[in-house]
């Protein structure tokens, strides 16, 4: 059970984090949800989630990438709820293009939201959470933290800088009780990987079901996408008393793909 504990979600408004704020709030964790939609389109979601945590709920739209709007979640949250006890740093984005083609600004973004973020969110909690003696702290990175795709390069470059960053706060915040993890899912079926399913058919003038067999699903032996709720469980179970032995570790859950 997480009853007591106050979470904070990045980028929970749909997708995985949105599945990662159900697991948590279904254990009875407070929640701080962000993402980028209006906060009136929260509204119902977050009265949900209240109900099933028997917990208070509350949700911000920032750009988790800019230090200021960081800086605004984190505040928000330490004065409604007094203390963040679990950070999950799930905000992402990508895009996918050759190097020699690849939009500087779209690169900016990527590292910002995937990367930057997660300092920037770590920077602002960890010192609480050591000064308690309780915390954890759970990147969402991807087997691109692990391995490279063509075509991926700031997403695959973030990743494994987020890979890098889960193994330096493990090892600052081991002795404190806190746990710092990455993990690292092959593809799960989420509205970021439908864009590019989207794209690489108009691209190669395919169908979608091609594209989903011959490139995404080809590099997972188990063939098949991972389920939101199988990435939220993982993370779930990362934030329980029984993982508190695990830190600085890269968690794959990627049917075997990096396993080849
Ligand atoms: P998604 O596009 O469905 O959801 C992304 C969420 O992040 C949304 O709630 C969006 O509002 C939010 N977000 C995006 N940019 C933001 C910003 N600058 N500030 C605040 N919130 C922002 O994507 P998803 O597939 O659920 O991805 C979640 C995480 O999982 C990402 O870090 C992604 O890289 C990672 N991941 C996804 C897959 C996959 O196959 N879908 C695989 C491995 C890792």
């Amino acid at each position: 059970t997480l009853q007591g504990r106050v979470a904070l979600i990045t980028g929970s408004s749909g997708g995985i984090g949105l599945g990662i704020a159900r697991a948590l709030a279904a254990r009875g964790a407070g929640l701080m949800l962000n993402g980028r939609r209006p906060a009136a389109e929260m509204a119902d979601l977050c009265q949900a989630l209240e109900a099933l945590a028997a917990a208070p709920v509350h949700y911000l739209a920032a750009d988790v990438g800019h230090p200021q709007a960081s800086q605004r979640m984190t505040n928000m949250a330490l004065e409604i709820f007094g203390r963040i006890d679990i950070l999950v740093n799930n905000a992402g984005v990508q895009h996918v293009a050759p190097v020699g083609e690849f939009p500087i600004e779209r690169w900016d973004d990527i590292i910002a939201t995937n990367l930057t973020a997660a300092f920037l969110a770590t920077r602002a909690v960890l010192p609480g959470m050591t000064a308690r003696g309780w915390g954890r702290i759970v990147n969402i990175a991807s087997a691109h933290a692990l391995v490279g795709s063509p075509f991926k390069s700031a997403y695959v470059a973030a990743k494994h800088g987020l890979l890098g960053l889960t193994r330096v706060v493990a090892l600052e915040a081991a002795e404190a009780g806190v746990t710092c993890n990455a993990v690292c899912p092959g593809y799960v079926r989420t509205p970021l990987v439908e864009r590019q399913v989207a794209a690489q058919a108009r691209a190669h003038g395919v169908a979608e079901d091609v594209v989903i067999r011959d490139v995404l699903l080809a590099q997972q032996p188990n063939r098949r996408f991972a389920g939101i709720e199988e990435v939220a469980g993982l993370v779930a179970f990362l934030c329980s008393e029984e993982a508190a032995g695990i830190t600085g570790a890269a968690l794959a859950m990627d049917g075997g793909w990096t396993a080849r």
